[in-house]
């Protein structure tokens, strides 16, 4: 069940911390020297806060998250910066990158690792609002039949096949990475429905793995090749959806979970779940394939708790912490937390990400 029927009524966009060099060890992740333990990663992620939200989000690192043993930020930043490569994707009320070197400052006084998203491949759309890319370049559409008020489908997705794709995304990219002074960066990737359709010339009668590969590959090289980035990703396309207890937002039903044979085993995986099991078989399943895992929860205290207890049974060095997810932007996110411990309210996706980050940072620190 996607984190969309959980919260009906709530507009989301995306899935689901921490700076390294390519391909470091997992105790040099955390900025311990050799000899010296490793330090999970205990992180949170939410969208990027307004221009004017910079300074809660700032107070609420400072006195709220480092407090309570946060020491990592996944940021979905998306198309909310004053990019210059491309001023024409910019969404409204983007942030400048003096904001952005701002909050990497804070980050860094804070011994906090901050990680720049940004949705490759998929999420190229909610609901009736299609984003900037596919709106200014219709042509990088892999379904470029389907409505305009995208009707009868979950999110848009871009070609991974068509020439001008990375020469857009990558630029914009690399500008995230300098304002935020990152050295790891998130490229999202959940919940890609639309891959090899038939109304694509380049695409169809494609593997969708095949392809879904090609694009990790693109950006790995990229980020990890020639940035020196340390690449995290959702993990649901990798998962096979018919071999795993999960359904198909969580886990792969349309053909790509092949590509997690095709793809480097120095991505971190982020192995997002919210429903409450008794056990997860993909964190160990990603962990046996060589990945560094991140599993990220969201909502109900239970069910985060409950892959947090199971992140740590059975773990092995790839094991890296926590992530919790919050689905909500980082000003009212911060707001809540300012405000102190609380009742979560029925419905509410804030209040209710926040007690869980309250929960799993509890145990974390058990
Ligand atoms: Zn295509």
């Amino acid at each position: 069940m996607s984190r969309v029927e959980w919260v009906a009524g709530q507009v989301l966009v995306g899935a689901c911390c921490v700076v390294l060099s390519a391909g470091a060890a997992v105790g040099e992740v955390a900025g311990h020297g050799a000899g010296q333990p490793p330090q999970e990663w205990r992180g949170v992620h939410c969208f990027v806060p307004s221009p004017g939200g910079m300074a809660l989000l700032k107070r609420a690192i400072a006195e709220v998250l480092v407090p309570m043993g946060v020491n990592a930020v996944v940021l979905e930043v998306n198309y909310r910066f004053e990019y210059q490569s491309h001023p024409e994707l910019r969404q409204s009320n983007p942030i400048s990158k003096a904001l952005a070197r701002d909050l990497a400052a804070c980050c860094r006084e804070h011994k906090v690792r901050l990680i720049p998203q940004f949705n490759c491949l998929g999420h190229q759309s909610w609901r009736a609002s299609t984003l900037p890319l596919l709106v200014k370049y219709p042509e990088l559409d892999e379904t470029p039949k389907i409505s305009k008020q995208n009707r009868w489908i979950y999110c848009r997705s871009w070609c991974p096949l068509h020439p001008r794709v990375n020469e857009i995304i990558l630029p914009m990219i690399d500008e995230l990475i300098d304002a935020f002074e990152s050295d790891a960066f998130h490229v999202g990737m959940d919940e890609v429905w639309l891959i090899a359709s038939n109304q694509c010339p380049r695409c169809r009668d494609k593997d969708p793995a095949d392809l879904f590969a090609k694009a990790v590959n693109d950006y790995h090289r990229h980020l990890v090749g020639r940035r020196r980035q340390t690449m995290l990703m959702w993990g649901d396309r990798l998962i096979n959806g018919k071999t795993m207890p999960y359904g198909p937002w969580e886990s792969s039903w349309n053909g790509t979970a092949a590509a997690i044979d095709k793809i480097p085993k120095d991505i971190i995986i982020c192995d997002w779940h919210y429903g409450l099991q008794d056990d997860y078989p993909s964190v160990r399943y990603f962990q046996q394939k060589g990945f560094r895992v991140w599993p990220a929860s969201w909502g109900a205290v239970k069910a985060a708790l409950s892959l947090l207890d199971c992140g740590r049974r059975d773990a092995t060095d790839r094991m890296i912490g926590h992530l919790c997810t919050t689905w909500t932007g980082a000003d009212g996110l911060s707001r809540e937390l300012l405000k102190g411990p609380g009742h979560p309210k029925r419905g509410d996706v804030t209040s209710n990400a926040a007690a869980a980050l309250r929960a799993c940072m509890a145990r974390l620190r058990e």
